[in-house]
């Protein structure tokens, strides 16, 4: 039987079931796997994605015709069931489960969209979800990517912020703005000092409240009322903002970027900024290896990152590995930020 999921110019498209999957381009139907921009697009007809994600999604693109599907419940669509199961990428994230029943046997596909493996307090934890085909982002995938627990990761960022603190400036932490910023948010020593967010975050911040995601207070800046917490907060804002006129009120301050990109030494130098966390939403080498283990599939479909690396190691483990050319990466805070990728490639992606 046809394949369940097949490259078109707009974007990953089911033919049996008549949509696609996080379209590049506008379509009639589209099922979205997050928020981030480079994944859920303006101008399409229709959108289904997963409940937790109506929040955020509407706090990027407004007034769309959206449906909502719990994880784990499944709708038929021209006879193709579609399933969404928790990515643990950002709030709301899902990979999508399609199953189709067909004479002489049926398919199960999985899209994963965008993944991670560790643990984050602001979504729910990625589900291994069995399938016979496995579409796999591969954002980090190279051998070199190794995340270190969180814990660590953030007794980092404390450390830092103590030490500025203690010199009397201000803590600049560029990052995302969605996703990124809630899971530092939820992993820091909010006693340290106050917490200070650019508008960007703060948009993001109410939507994640209102879905019943714990996070601590945050002061946008025209909410600080003692301009001395302006010395000592940390400050969460795009990377953008850092080095804009909206920075100035905070005078001397150190200025700090969380990413996977900074797990690069050349990015970290490049970047003119004192600090550089290792901090990413998408699964490190592996976390990806584990995922592509778990679905059981005998095939795996690689998408937007590293993709001949992957494609080619699991070529050597047995499996049917082969890529899909994928256009994701357009949201401009990441293309920014993002370093030229090592050795092998079209690495382009958001919310790393
Ligand atoms: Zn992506
Ligand atoms: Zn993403």
């Amino acid at each position: 039987m046809q394949d369940l999921v097949v490259q078109r110019p707009e974007g990953l498209y089911c033919p049996s079931g008549d949509f696609y999957i996080d379209p590049w381009r506008p379509v009639p139907r589209a099922v979205i796997t997050h928020a981030h921009s480079d994944h859920a697009r303006v101008g399409h007809g229709h959108y289904l994605a997963a409940a937790p994600a109506e929040g955020v999604l509407r706090v990027r693109l407004g007034d769309i015709d959206l449906q909502t599907l719990p994880y784990g419940q499944a709708i038929g669509h021209h006879g193709v069931k579609v399933s969404l199961h928790p990515a643990g990428h950002v709030l709301g994230s899902a990979q999508v489960r399609l199953q189709y029943r067909a004479a002489g046997g049926g398919q199960t596909w999985v899209a994963s969209g965008d993944y991670k493996v560790a643990p984050d307090a602001t979504c729910a934890p990625f589900e291994p979800v069995r399938c016979d085909v496995f579409i796999t982002e591969s954002t980090f995938g190279l051998p070199i990517y190794r995340w270190r627990p969180d814990a660590e990761l953030f007794g980092e960022i404390n450390t830092w912020w103590v030490a500025n603190v203690a010199l009397g400036r201000a803590s600049v932490l560029m990052c995302y703005s969605f996703g990124k910023a809630q899971r530092i948010l939820s992993g820091v020593d909010a006693a340290i000092a106050p917490i200070v967010v650019h508008g960007a975050v703060h948009s993001l911040n109410t939507a994640y409240r209102a879905a019943g995601v714990d996070l601590p207070a945050t002061l946008t800046v025209d909410e600080v009322s003692d301009p001395a917490d302006f010395r000592r907060a940390l400050v969460l804002c795009p990377p953008s903002a850092a080095g804009g006129p909206w920075a100035k009120r905070f005078g001397d301050f150190s200025v700090a970027f969380a990413s996977g990109w900074m797990q690069l030494r050349g990015a970290r130098r490049r970047g003119g900024y004192d600090k550089g966390f290792v901090l990413s939403d998408h699964a490190d080498w592996p976390g990806l290896l584990g995922a592509v283990n778990a679905t059981c599939a005998s095939r795996v479909i690689v998408t937007h990152g590293s993709v001949p690396v992957l494609v080619r190691y699991l070529t050597e483990q047995g499996l049917q590995a082969e890529a899909f050319h994928t256009e994701y990466g357009d949201d401009p805070v990441e293309e920014q930020v993002q370093p030229q990728p090592p050795e092998n490639g079209a690495a382009t992606q958001g919310g790393a």
